[in-house]
């Protein structure tokens, strides 16, 4: 039984670095060539994991070679074995990356076997663990309806549901209300505030406006300017760390570790939080999203 029930996305992450990114049509010749673990689950579970959080991640590979990459890269990190299960119909997802020496990037993913992760699925395989779990972490790498399924599961067993709405998508407002938290940076909150038909507006307004819909806290990250958090009490600001970034991807991906980490330990929101906060800016200081991803004692060192 884990404290934290993680259910979303691997992906193989392949990345070319070239100096200019390839026009339609164009081929370039790269550079360098990196290989290695990815998918926003993936990403939040490893963080939890090595923040020292007993996680179970539930995810999907296919049976192939990336597949036997995942399991052992997974393993090494301490998850647990039986998260991961095996489609025999589809390939592991995969992330083509495409970064030219300005740092701008062009992505495909294509979702292989994290498309075909079901909640009853989940729910028949991991029913009893996530009754016995305290939080439950998702993204919106897979299907939606993964996440609205096992949130409202969740909901009537007692444990918290934490929903990071990432990549943006739009969500239909009664699956809204089955989330307990909720964590989108500014683009996502203005997709979630659009596709429930809001006027666009600052975050505090629009976070505001969520809670309205059944959420209990909607904690939006604003990058370099730290993080707010709207509840039924009023709203609070965090300041970000003060770090040199050198990279930002997976930032969200660091926070929302952090945020779970410190969650299962029993501290309170604001102070959760905070140490999301100080998880993602020790993951801007550091190239890549697997090695911006802190132990305890990095995430020491920063201070304001
Ligand atoms: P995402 O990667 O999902 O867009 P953000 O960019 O909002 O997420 O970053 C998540 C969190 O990481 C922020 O709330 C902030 O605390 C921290 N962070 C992001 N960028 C920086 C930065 N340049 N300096 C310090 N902290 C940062």
């Amino acid at each position: 039984m884990a404290d934290l029930v993680v259910a979303g996305s691997y992906n193989a992450a392949l990345t070319v670095y070239s100096a200019a990114l390839p026009a339609p049509g164009e081929t370039v010749i790269g550079r360098r060539f990196e290989q290695g673990p990815g998918g926003k689950g993936a990403n939040q579970a490893i963080g939890a994991r090595r923040l020292g959080t007993d996680v179970l991640f539930v995810t999907r590979v296919g049976a192939d070679a990336f597949g036997e990459q995942a399991r052992s890269i997974l393993l090494a990190e301490g998850l647990p074995e039986r998260g991961i299960a095996t489609d025999d119909q589809n390939p592991t997802g995969i992330a083509l990356i495409l970064v030219e020496d300005s740092g701008q990037n062009a992505i495909s993913v294509a979702p292989g076997a994290n498309a075909s992760l079901s909640g009853p699925d989940v729910l028949a395989g991991f029913g009893p663990d996530l009754r016995g779990c305290k939080y439950l972490l998702m993204q919106l790498e897979c299907r939606a309806e993964l996440a609205v399924h096992l949130s409202s599961w969740a909901r009537d067993v007692g444990c918290v549901s934490i929903l990071n709405p990432a990549p943006a998508r739009p969500l239909p407002p009664d699956a809204l209300a089955t989330f307990d938290i909720i964590t989108p940076n500014e683009s996502e909150l203005a997709t979630l505030a659009a596709s429930l038909g809001l006027a666009a507006g600052p975050p505090e307004v629009l976070a505001r406006k969520l809670l309205s819909y059944g959420v209990r806290d909607v904690v939006v990250t604003l990058g370099e300017r730290g993080a707010l958090w709207a509840c039924a009490a009023g709203l609070q600001y965090f300041d970000a760390y003060p770090v040199r970034a050198i990279d930002t991807t997976g930032a969200g991906d660091a926070f929302n570790a952090g945020l779970a980490a410190a969650l299962v330990r029993g501290e309170p929101m604001a102070s959760a939080i905070d140490y999301g906060c100080r998880a993602g800016a020790y993951c801007v200081t550091r190239n890549g999203v697997i090695d911006g991803l802190g132990r305890p004692a990095d995430l020491e060192l920063l201070r304001y």
